[in-house]
């Protein structure tokens, strides 16, 4: 395979109608797909995926807008450490490759919100380190401010003491290079999604993170780049993401991709 989308949802219900023509056109344009949970349910869809499918694998976890009631979703759920420690134990053919989506999402939580996700937050670094799994993160500071980026590195440099091999990926990064450089230092991978074909502001970030820390990653079904935008997105776009990494750093496309790839086998065990 020459490609690898490091974070999607092809678990979702926008794919349900059609998830297998998607599942063969990911195989045909030559794409591993990685579906990372939201919750409970998403995540059992997501190791079924990857049971069912040899190019796909599973993230498992609560995703932070998940982990409390707010404005985007009424219902949420409690991290139920068992239930996923469970599914991990008998995933005997090591489909599930990480824990996640997890983190902070401070753009739709008010403070009673933010210490549910923090405690679910917390209770995934634990299993990742129980389970040695990488984290994938999603970090979303409320605006104009880098407020969750701050509070999930002091955690995370936190744990990193006593536990010097969790490492993970941060998925749809929009932070400064100055954070980035943090996560880089504490050992973490960082991946970006088609925003950076349409958005300017990510070229700065993309050329700084090192070829050997980088990942593509898709988000599908959203953020579709260009020239899919307003679109459904989905897997096969991510060639579009490794092409703009490549245009940007002035390197060949295959080389990168080939890069990305060993990069990605090396933090997901593949
Ligand atoms: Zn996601």
């Amino acid at each position: 395979m020459k490609y690898i989308d490091a974070h999607t949802h092809l678990n979702l219900s926008e794919f349900s109608d059609d998830i297998d023509a998607i599942a063969e056109k990911t195989k045909n344009d030559d794409v591993i797909v990685v579906n990372v949970g939201t919750g409970r349910g998403t995540s059992q869809i997501a190791i079924e995926l990857a049971e069912q499918y040899d190019h796909m694998f599973a993230i498992v976890g609560l995703h932070p807008i998940y982990a409390a009631p707010s404005y985007v979703n009424e219902a949420s759920e409690d991290f139920d450490y068992d239930f996923y420690h469970n599914l991990i134990e008998k995933d005997i053919h090591n489909n599930i490759v990480g824990i996640g989506e997890c983190g902070l999402d401070y753009f739709h939580g008010d403070a009673n919100a933010k210490q549910k996700q923090k405690d679910a937050f917390h209770l995934q670094i634990r299993l990742a380190i129980d389970t040695n799994l990488p984290l994938m993160l999603h970090i979303r500071p409320s605006e104009n401010t880098y407020d969750a980026y701050d509070d999930v590195l002091d955690i995370l440099k936190e744990y990193k003491i006593k536990n010097p091999n969790l490492v993970g990926d941060v998925h749809f990064f929009a932070g400064t290079t100055k954070i980035a450089q943090e996560f880089l230092d504490l050992g973490f991978y960082i991946s970006f999604t088609g925003v950076i074909t349409f958005a300017k502001i990510y070229e700065e970030l993309v050329a700084f993170v090192p070829i050997d820390r980088i990942l593509s990653e898709t988000d599908a079904p959203y953020v579709a780049p260009v020239p899919f935008r307003g679109r459904r997105n989905e897997p096969s776009h991510v060639r579009e993401v490794v092409k703009k990494i490549a245009e940007i750093k002035g390197l060949d496309e295959n080389d990168i991709a080939e890069q990305i790839m060993q990069n990605a086998k090396k933090l997901y065990r593949l």
